[in-house]
């Protein structure tokens, strides 16, 4: 992909993407529209630190769905750095390895806004503020509480589209009720060809 300046001004969505949906998507394309942004790059997850107690689908699986549901969106590009790093994934570790391939890039963090409301006790939390600008999406309507965190490097910004979630999806393709239209019509298709999400785990919602 041409840069389109020197500096460019990146995204960064992590995720489990079990499985990716239009939630994602369009909180992707709201903070690249709203921040002006080159590219944002989609990171599935390894072992996510917050869902130790939860079965995750294999992350092969989660990074082609991935790869699948962004492709024709010449802006969006997907990485491997966390599910090729050994271990739990940190945000402070995926920051590190996207920064180290662009040093002079700028990045922009977007995550669910509740969760931003968690960060001061993510790892390394006080370092984080510095790697990138957080953007939480939230649903139109919704206060977020972020007293206590940096308020240059923390963000909010409301999205549409924000009631679908993966466990939902999952729940669903395992009660036979349609995914359509909640995620993009390829990943519809490779839920089905794997068989994905068919039996009951020990899931939690987060
Ligand atoms: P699960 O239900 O398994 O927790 P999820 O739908 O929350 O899955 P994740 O892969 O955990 O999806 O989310 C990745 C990121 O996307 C998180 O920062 C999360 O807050 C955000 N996110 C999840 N769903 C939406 C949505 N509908 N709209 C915008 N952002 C979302
Ligand atoms: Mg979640």
């Amino acid at each position: 992909m041409p840069k389109a300046r020197e500096h460019a001004r990146v995204g960064v969505m992590g995720g489990t993407f079990d499985p990716i949906h239009h939630g994602h998507l369009v909180a992707a394309s709201e903070v690249a529209a709203q921040y002006d942004l080159d590219e944002v790059i989609f990171v599935p997850t390894g072992q996510p630190s917050f869902k130790q107690n939860q079965q995750v689908t294999e992350a092969e699986h989660r990074y082609l769905m991935t790869v699948i549901a962004t492709a024709s969106n010449p802006r969006f590009t997907v990485s491997r750095v966390d599910i090729e790093r050994e271990g739990l994934t940190y945000t402070v570790d995926t920051l590190r390895d996207l920064k180290q391939d662009r040093p002079d890039d700028e990045l922009f963090f977007i995550t669910g806004a509740d969760a931003v409301t968690q960060m001061a006790q993510w790892k390394d939390a006080d370092m984080l503020w510095n790697m990138a600008q957080f953007v939480g999406v939230t649903r139109p309507g919704h206060d977020i509480d972020l007293s206590g965190l940096p308020q240059d490097s923390v963000k909010i910004l409301e999205v549409p589209a924000m009631a679908i979630s993966s466990t939902n999806c999952r729940d669903r393709a395992r009660n036979g009720q349609p995914v359509w239209y909640l995620v993009p019509d390829g990943v519809v298709q490779y839920i089905a060809k794997h068989g994905l999400y068919q039996q009951e785990g020990t899931e939690v919602s987060q």
